[in-house]
């Protein structure tokens, strides 16, 4: 059997490959099936025609485009190695990752060829291509010269699909080595556990194509059960709300919801035929997961995911599967261990906080290049250490309390930093926050939180601190508020508390 994730995806296209696969609302136009499988098929022999070695990566930095999307493909169907980067990375970033990743192949958009090719070459890339999100580019001008017939090269589940780097909100990014086993076992188990509907789904993507989410969860789930999409290069909260009539499935990120609110167009009637909404990436807040159920009828899907793992918890989709509970990232999917720590190795009793730990076919095979930080973060029994910090609690949802990295231990006190930003982000006039911890000569550590009002509402750090005091116990609340007009985010939109801590460590020196 070929564990190739092309095949699986190729059969589930429908029978009848004329039918639209994807409709381009920015620039108005449609692709068939067709034209998916004949366009990654003539890409994929212009990679074969290469005679690059086994193992060769794909490094893509492009604006999101079908074409993109069909590279994608191709590279799979070619049984190279895709490694995506996000389009906001810069010359800086990108000299990092195409030296890290040594790419064959790089693929880059044309006002970047210049410099771009010149890293590319002196880390031993031997073809450089350009695409462009308008349908042009060298990739294209060279693929056309090839066929539109392709056999999918045979696969083993454990040989190496892609490399996702991950989002680098806690240090350096690094680079996970999925396998086609560990994304094809994680497509499968979304598919049926969100009940994809096969050809008969719609689903508005408006997410970027160069992470887990917008790639595997949300892409390739649409096209494994082919099921149209309605296809948005940069989220348009506009355009999603006048199309929402005719879908049934969105994915977002916790602020597209956000900005989706803002929209009075976003009625009950607008998500008439909706079945499914999901949100992940950032914590959902609870604010927002209320809201919507208001003014939609529809209760989002939260769920808990990250590069090393694709998808890892997910709060019910049927109803006897259970309630969807804001706030929390619901049950460990079918098939995935999930277990909560503490420092020791012992199991955290139901309802206490410890370190996250999941096991299963989506787990990735290890960090590119880096066996040392591997081996670490893999117990000696073969769980890998998220590097988040949660509970289970007595029904079993999982709930995510931070990270590790920014757990704030105060005269010897565990202080949750998302347990005291609940508690911020309730009070009137806050839009969020964020608490990180800092040094302190008496206390070792103390909190520190950085409050963003709402627009036109005034808040001053005295009114949080009382507000706190009384509510919650001394230790966890903040020795200092400062009110900013925003908080730092990386280019996946997470906040950067490493960036906070550095500000204000000198705080208490
Ligand atoms: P790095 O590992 O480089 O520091 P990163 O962890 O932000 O960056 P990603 O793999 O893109 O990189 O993000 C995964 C992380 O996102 C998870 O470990 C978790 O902290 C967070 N996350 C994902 N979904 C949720 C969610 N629903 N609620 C809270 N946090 C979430
Ligand atoms: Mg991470």
């Amino acid at each position: 059997q070929n564990h190739n994730i092309f095949a699986a995806v190729r059969g589930g296209f429908p029978q009848d490959l004329d039918r639209t696969a994807i409709e381009t609302l920015d620039t108005p136009g449609y692709y068939t099936w067709r034209d998916l499988e004949r366009g990654s098929a003539m890409m994929a022999n212009l990679l074969a025609s290469l005679n690059l070695p086994e193992g060769s990566r794909v490094a893509v930095q492009t604006e999101k485009s079908v074409e993109g999307l069909m590279l994608y493909l191709a590279v799979l169907r070619a049984g190279f190695v895709y490694l995506p980067l996000n389009t906001a990375y810069q010359s800086a970033e990108i000299e990092y990752f195409i030296g890290n990743a040594e790419p064959a192949v790089v693929v880059c958009a044309s006002k970047n060829f210049g410099w771009i090719s010149q890293l590319a070459f002196k880390a031993g890339t031997t073809h450089v291509y350009t695409l462009d999100d308008d349908r042009t580019g060298s990739l294209l001008a060279r693929a056309a010269h090839h066929s539109d017939q392709h056999t999918p090269v045979a696969r083993q589940a454990d040989d190496l699909a892609c490399i996702l780097y991950t989002s680098g909100t806690t240090g350096r990014s690094k680079g996970a080595m999925l396998t086609h086993g560990n994304i094809l076992s994680n497509t499968l188990t979304l598919k049926a556990y969100w009940g994809w509907q096969d050809g008969r789904d719609v689903l508005i993507h408006a997410l970027p194509l160069f992470h887990v989410h917008g790639l595997f969860v949300a892409a390739q789930a649409a096209l494994i059960s082919g099921s149209k999409m309605l296809w948005m290069a940069k989220f348009d909260p506009k355009l999603v709300v006048s199309r929402l009539p005719e879908a049934t499935v969105f994915m977002g990120v916790p602020t597209l919801y956000v900005r989706l609110l803002a929209e009075a167009g976003l009625t009950r009637d607008a998500c008439k035929n909706m079945r499914l909404f999901t949100a992940g990436s950032a914590p959902l807040l609870i604010e927002t997961f209320n809201e919507w159920r208001e003014r939609t009828g529809h209760t989002i899907v939260e769920r808990y995911g990250m590069s090393e793992t694709s998808i890892l918890t997910s709060n019910p989709y049927r109803t006897e599967d259970g309630e969807r509970r804001g706030g929390t990232v619901g049950f460990p999917l079918p098939g995935i261990g999930l277990r909560v720590q503490d420092d020791q190795g012992g199991a955290c009793p139901v309802g206490e906080v410890g370190g996250i730990q999941v096991k299963g076919d989506n787990v990735f095979a290890g960090y590119w290049r880096m066996p040392e930080k591997t081996k670490e973060e893999f117990t000696a029994d073969g769980w890998f250490k998220t590097g988040d910090v949660g509970r289970i609690d007595e029904r079993g949802y999982v709930t995510i309390v931070g990270r590790s990295k920014d757990l704030i231990i105060s005269g010897g006190y565990n202080v949750y930093p998302a347990e005291v930003e609940g508690f911020i982000n309730e009070m009137p006039g806050v839009a969020e926050s964020a608490v990180v911890g800092v040094p302190h000569p008496d206390f070792g550590e103390v909190g520190v939180a950085l409050v963003v009002p709402k627009p036109g509402a005034s808040l001053d750090d005295a009114t949080v601190l009382q507000a706190l005091k009384g509510r919650i116990a001394n230790f966890k609340v903040p020795k200092r508020v400062f009110v900013m007009n925003e908080l730092p985010r990386n280019t996946m939109g997470k906040v950067q508390k490493n960036v906070l801590r550095d500000q204000h460590k000198e705080l208490f020196a």
